[in-house]
């Protein structure tokens, strides 16, 4: 008999063309809607059904973010200059700082040292 056409993990029925269903457990044969031709359902055992989700296909916006955070330690540096608001004297500008003060799952904690009255504060992330 003709075997079934077989592209990817799916099977066309040979004489009609038709996407063939799955076989159910019960059933010993995939029948054609279209045409009434009975395929084997041993004609899907060598097909394997890979999923392709895995871990590394997703890209980890975190990892890369993480990477261009990364700068060199610097204690005496208390960071760029960055309008953000005091919230002890309300003057628009501070120094910012991010350091990764926790585990580096977690996100890093950013250090705000006010350009006027030098309260700090910290942000997390
Ligand atoms: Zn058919
Ligand atoms: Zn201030």
């Amino acid at each position: 008999m003709t075997a079934a056409h077989k592209i990817g993990s799916l099977l066309f029925c040979p004489t009609c063309g038709t996407l063939l269903d799955l076989p159910k457990d019960s059933e010993p044969n995939v029948i054609c809607e279209q045409c009434g031709h009975e395929e084997p359902a041993t004609s899907y055992e060598n097909i394997k059904i890979t999923t392709r989700s895995h871990p590394d296909a997703f890209p980890s916006v975190l990892r890369q973010k993480r990477k261009t955070q990364t700068k060199t330690h610097d204690s005496e540096n208390l960071g760029d200059l960055v309008s953000e608001q005091c919230p002890n004297c309300s003057h628009p500008e501070a120094y910012s700082k991010a350091l990764q003060l926790r585990s580096a799952d977690e996100g890093s904690t950013v250090f705000y040292t006010c350009a006027s009255c030098k309260h700090g504060w910290r942000v997390n992330n």
